[in-house]
């Protein structure tokens, strides 16, 4: 790969467009290019045959248009299919495509490993190696689609996979703007959901910029106490701060925020944990998504029983809150929640 060519792969549009200005080219030249490389997914300037051919040899010299390479595809009994893909410098971040209910959910990585470190989940034993460039967010979608079969198509995208999108919110931010163009994979903002483990100034930040997608929070414990074993970000930005946040969040008519809640046996998941979560909640538009925990010989807890989640979420669902339990998908190749870890030095 040449380091010296422009990736079009993270430029927005705009970009796009002045870039094909300072080669002395219109606008519509631009847009036809964004086109090509994100609503068209052509891989090398010689296959957009709407550009004169010239233009194409001129651009050949001075942009490239990236892919993450995939190491590895597992599928699962349940259809869910996770990708390993090899980054330019060897780093390894995994995405996952999740069909359900007509549905196709795409789970995408914003960092390499994470630094937050919660206790139920495999990526935070990783650590932190990098931030992804918004190419190698967007990458990930154009691979998946790429690679769908036929008749299928990427209904929702989750921020959700490896890392903390809110550490990493200037290029999560454009790949958003990018995915969501109308002149690319146009992706309604509706169907793009964000997911924190409660990083407040992010969410402001987020709550601030028109980008209009979802917000989904992983909250996980009742008290402070409890949050900070579990999410030692808590000791950071607490519950009671995170939730002022959430409550300032702007949400058009309808849309609602989604806490997602781990359920690990014995720690945060008594009757008391539930009426303590109503009352926390009070007044915020949203709904609950109550998330079997997924062991690994690395994690140190165990799984609430099912009939501790059923009555959990009966609390909730009988103070009048919309509660769901999240079926775990994808277990069988360790694609589920809380399950993406890759090891640098293998595969
Ligand atoms: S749950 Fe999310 S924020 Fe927490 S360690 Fe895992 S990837 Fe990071």
């Amino acid at each position: 790969m040449n380091e010296n060519l422009i990736d079009l792969v993270g430029l927005l549009r705009s970009e796009v467009e002045t870039l094909m200005g300072e080669l002395g080219q219109p606008a519509y030249r631009g847009r036809q290019l964004f086109h090509w490389v994100q609503a068209r997914r052509a891989q090398d300037v010689d296959a957009m045959t709407s550009l004169p051919r010239g233009l194409r040899a001129v651009l050949a010299e001075c942009v490239r248009v990236s892919r993450p390479e995939i190491a590895r595809v597992q599928r699962s009994l349940d259809g869910t299919r996770k990708y390993l893909f090899r980054l330019d410098d060897g780093e390894k971040i995994e995405s996952v495509l999740i069909p359900d209910d007509g549905r196709l959910t795409a789970c995408i990585s914003t960092q390499a490993g994470c630094p937050l470190a919660c206790r139920f989940c495999l990526t935070g034993l990783m650590g932190l190696r990098r931030n992804l460039g918004a190419a190698e967010i967007v990458g990930q979608i154009l691979v998946l689609q790429d690679r769908l079969e036929q008749g299928e198509r990427i209904s929702n995208i989750v921020l959700m996979g490896m890392g903390e999108p809110l550490l990493n919110l200037p290029q999560v931010e454009r790949a958003i703007r990018i995915l969501s163009d109308e002149q690319g994979a146009n992706f309604s903002p509706r169907r793009i959901t964000l997911s924190t483990a409660g990083h407040v100034p992010g969410s402001q930040k987020l709550a601030a910029s028109d980008l209009g997608v979802n917000l989904a929070v992983s909250l996980s414990a009742t008290t402070d106490a409890v949050r900070d074993e579990i999410m030692p970000i808590n000791r950071r930005w607490p519950i009671a701060d995170l939730l002022a946040a959430c409550r300032a969040y702007p949400l058009p008519n309808r849309r609602r925020l989604t806490f997602e809640y781990v359920m690990l046996n014995g720690v945060n998941d008594s009757p008391g944990d539930a009426k303590r979560l109503v009352g926390l909640l009070h007044g915020i538009q949203c709904k609950i998504n109550l998330i079997p925990f997924n062991t690994a010989p690395d994690l140190p807890d165990r799984p609430s029983p099912r009939e501790r989640v059923e009555a959990f979420q009966r609390i909730l669902q009988d103070a009048g809150l919309t509660a769901t339990i999240r079926e775990s998908r994808g277990w069988d190749i360790s694609a589920a929640c809380g399950m993406l870890r890759v090891q640098k030095e293998n595969a």
